[in-house]
């Protein structure tokens, strides 16, 4: 495997921009940063990458992961977690803040900078939590430090990047207080949208899919009034908020009408929900099981509309990685949550692109540019001379997905799908971080 920062990747369809696509070009980077672009003639007698028939893309960025450590490293770490991530093309991620504890204090939010500091193999943002605990009572004593870091010299060395994702945050005066401060901070938050007591106990959409199975609903509008009540709030001051793991048309709806009104926000959905409606899920496998559910296909046709209309500008995995043993209880009882870094790519290609929904270059923006733009990162969605030597190289080939990840588990629903778009290698700050010819 590659160790230094110089690398010469060779006859490969070279992402410009989404207007122009796809050029043939060699790509030099030295010293971690692309340095020439230059016609695909220098032959391929010392070529440290050969890309002959496929495409080389910006590093992919995730807003939206958990990586589980610390507390829960049975699932996951820092380790397991980047590499996964790296397989599956991505250079930056956002990891969430529900570990074991809470991410809500700067103490904490050092403790967990220091490791990914020295155990991981690509860029990880780790996010802070809105409340103390993930509580929903007060706000977290992270989120109201004064970190006074001008949005043009964020070096993700203090925390940025805020969300209680998990459950949602439903007491609207202290919401109100959260987007003030966000907004004088220039954070970005991430809003997990539930109203739990109209989610309840449910499990699954609450859809005509499974009436024999009788199991508690997860009603579209759990989500969807939240995201309606959350945006109005957010317009009367002023602030734009980041909707993560839409679901539901009713989502969709409210943002295209507030959208129309020139509200801002923006928004991501997850490979899973573009892939799979309720009609293709096996309702007793847990690996079907997370937390906004696979809706109906109207739900599905709608986020693909979505994309393509722009209202969502990104993908995001919601990585959720648990243990085999923790997964085989029954469905009402198992936890929520899927693995996702090493599918995310394939399954989105297949669900919008082979589909003809959107072009590749498209796709390509919704895992670079749109996350890019609404973490406000600087330096990272353009292959041009002078930045940094962050890629990834995709194919278009169809392929079984494996029952083996990198991830520690393999609570995926895609195990055995005929998925396009493999990985073939990523490039983290010019080090090969994966490659499939170089198994770890
Ligand atoms: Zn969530």
């Amino acid at each position: 495997m590659k160790k230094t920062g110089n690398i010469r990747i060779c006859n490969g369809n070279v992402f410009i921009n989404p207007l122009v696509g796809f050029v043939k070009l060699d790509v030099q980077i030295e010293d971690g940063i692309i340095t020439h672009l230059s016609d695909a003639s220098m032959g391929t007698s010392d070529v440290d990458i050969d890309a002959t028939n496929q495409f080389v893309v910006p590093g992919f960025v995730d807003i939206h992961c958990h990586l589980r450590e610390p507390g829960q490293t049975h699932k996951e770490d820092i380790v397991s977690g980047t590499r996964s991530a790296a397989a599956g093309g991505y250079t930056t991620i956002v990891a969430m803040a529900n570990t074991t504890p809470v991410i809500d204090s700067s103490q904490k939010w050092e403790n967990i900078f220091d490791i990914i500091q020295q155990k991981s193999s690509i860029e990880v943002i780790q996010a802070g939590s809105i409340t103390s605990g993930l509580g929903g009572n007060e706000l977290s004593s992270l989120f109201l430090q004064n970190h006074s870091i001008p949005s043009f010299d964020r070096k993700n060395n203090a925390p940025f990047v805020f969300s209680d994702d998990g459950v949602g945050l439903n007491y609207p005066p202290l919401f109100r207080k959260a987007i003030q401060q966000a907004k004088k901070e220039n954070y970005v938050c991430i809003l997990h949208e539930e109203d739990a007591t109209i989610s309840s106990n449910g499990v699954i959409h609450s859809g005509n899919a499974f009436p024999e199975l009788a199991y508690p609903g997860i009603p579209s509008s759990s989500e969807s009034t939240c995201v309606a009540r959350d945006l109005l709030m957010c317009h009367e001051e002023d602030y734009s908020p980041h909707f993560t793991h839409l679901s539901s048309k009713q989502s969709i709806d409210v943002l295209m009408g507030l959208a129309d009104a020139s509200y801002r926000f923006t928004a991501d959905t997850t490979p899973h929900h573009l892939y799979f409606s309720e009609k293709n899920i096996d309702p007793t496998d847990t690996n079907y099981k997370m937390n906004p559910p696979i809706r109906s296909e109207v739900d599905q046709k709608a986020l693909k509309e979505g994309i393509r209309s722009g209202i969502i500008r990104c993908i995001g995995t919601d990585h959720a990685p648990h243990s085999t043993s923790e997964k085989n209880a029954d469905f009402c009882n198992a936890p929520f949550g899927i693995i996702g870094f090493e599918t995310a790519f394939a399954a989105s290609y297949t669900a919008l692109v082979s589909s003809g929904w959107i072009s590749f270059p498209q796709l390509i923006q919704l895992f670079t540019n749109g996350p890019n733009s609404i973490l406000k990162l600087q330096n990272h969605s353009a292959i041009q001379p002078g930045t940094l030597g962050n890629l990834t190289i995709v194919d278009e080939q169809e392929y079984i997905v494996p029952s083996e990840f990198f991830s520690k588990s393999s609570n995926s629903p895609f195990v055995g799908e005929k998925l396009k778009g493999r990985i073939r290698s990523t490039i983290f700050q010019g080090k090969v971080v994966y490659s499939d010819q170089n198994k770890w």
